[in-house]
């Protein structure tokens, strides 16, 4: 089993970005400029914010963090994104998710330029997806590609299995691994015979959110792991169960883990595995600041 490090796979996005961006930015004179809205106070969410916010400032990006209020109307949700829809100084402009309960999150995604949606959840780019007529994708799945081609993983004629359908990962992903000549199911909570699809995989991307969902015994020797899910462990006999050393000393310190969808045990024998934390969850910020120098590099005028 090796590891498919988002450490590492980050860290070269980064430099990338931060090497290319230098010469534009004093050639355009401003630089690439991100904004994030957040709506409520849900704690997770908060925290996803902040590390996007200093990712972007480290590479000195134009970098602003709007908060609202979970009462905040729709009238002042609308206003502030055509504020930034025509704001000139801003390339990339992101609704964390979840919306609080009760509010239309398509209605606000909808209505976000989508030549500045950072994220690419707007009906018309992941239309562009599906009809593979793009360049720039949702930011999960892209740092899965990303990860998979800096570690020579030939897609072509894969049997991938992508777990979950949602549009931030799952069916963006499926539309990707079908663009990259895999053959793809996608699978969901009315699947049937989960286990047997699984077992004939040679890729899987769990993107579920159950810890330890993915069983040692679902998976074939030698196959491709990739694990989306971000669970918070709250007990330490779970830790003990379902997570690595590491998060279970951080278990000690902190009073909670983290793990994916896939159980360890299931990892020992895989040919590659990318772990939680440590793997996707860096890909996903790394490329959020690629897809905003991209959007900055078809706004400028230089
Ligand atoms: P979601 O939470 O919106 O939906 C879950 C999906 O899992 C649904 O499509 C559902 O059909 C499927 N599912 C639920 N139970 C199932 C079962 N028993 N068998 C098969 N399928 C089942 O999906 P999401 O927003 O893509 O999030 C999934 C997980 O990925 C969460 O843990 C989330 O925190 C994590 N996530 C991580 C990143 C990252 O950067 N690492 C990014 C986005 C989401």
């Amino acid at each position: 089993m090796r590891i498919l490090d988002g450490k590492i796979v980050s860290k070269n996005v980064i430099e990338n970005i931060k090497k290319d961006s230098a010469v534009l930015i004093s050639q355009s004179g401003r630089p690439p400029g991100l904004s994030v809205i957040i709506v409520g106070d849900d704690p997770a969410s908060e925290i996803y914010v902040r590390s996007k916010e200093r990712k972007a400032k480290k590479l000195g990006f134009r970098s602003e963090v709007i908060k609202l209020k979970g009462s905040v109307s729709d009238e002042e949700l609308s206003s502030v994104i055509s504020g930034l829809n025509s704001d000139d100084g801003i390339d990339g402009i992101l609704i964390q998710l979840p919306l609080p309960e009760g509010f239309d999150t398509w209605k606000y995604l909808d209505m976000i330029d989508p030549e500045k949606d950072v994220d690419r959840f707007h009906p018309v780019n992941l239309g562009k997806i599906v009809l593979n007529r793009t360049d720039i994708f949702p930011c999960t799945p892209s740092g899965i590609i990303r990860m998979l081609d800096e570690y020579d993983i030939n897609l072509t004629g894969m049997n991938c299995t992508v777990l979950g359908r949602s549009y931030i990962v799952g069916k963006p992903m499926a539309s990707m691994l079908t663009n990259r000549n895999a053959t793809v199911t996608l699978c969901h909570s009315k699947t049937k015979d989960l286990s047997g699809i699984l077992r004939e995989s040679d890729l899987i991307v769990s993107a579920i959110g159950i810890p330890g969902f993915v069983k040692s015994s679902m998976v074939k020797d030698e196959a491709v792991l990739v694990d989306v899910g971000i669970n918070r462990i709250d007990s330490l006999g779970e830790a003990k169960k379902l997570c690595d050393r590491e998060q279970v000393e951080k278990f000690k310190k902190k009073g909670y883990a983290i793990t994916g969808d896939i159980h360890p045990d299931a990892f020992k024998k895989s040919l590659f595995y990318t772990p939680v934390p440590g793997g996707v969850g860096l890909m996903t910020v790394a490329m959020l600041m690629e897809n905003t120098f991209h959007l900055f590099k078809n706004r400028i005028r230089v």
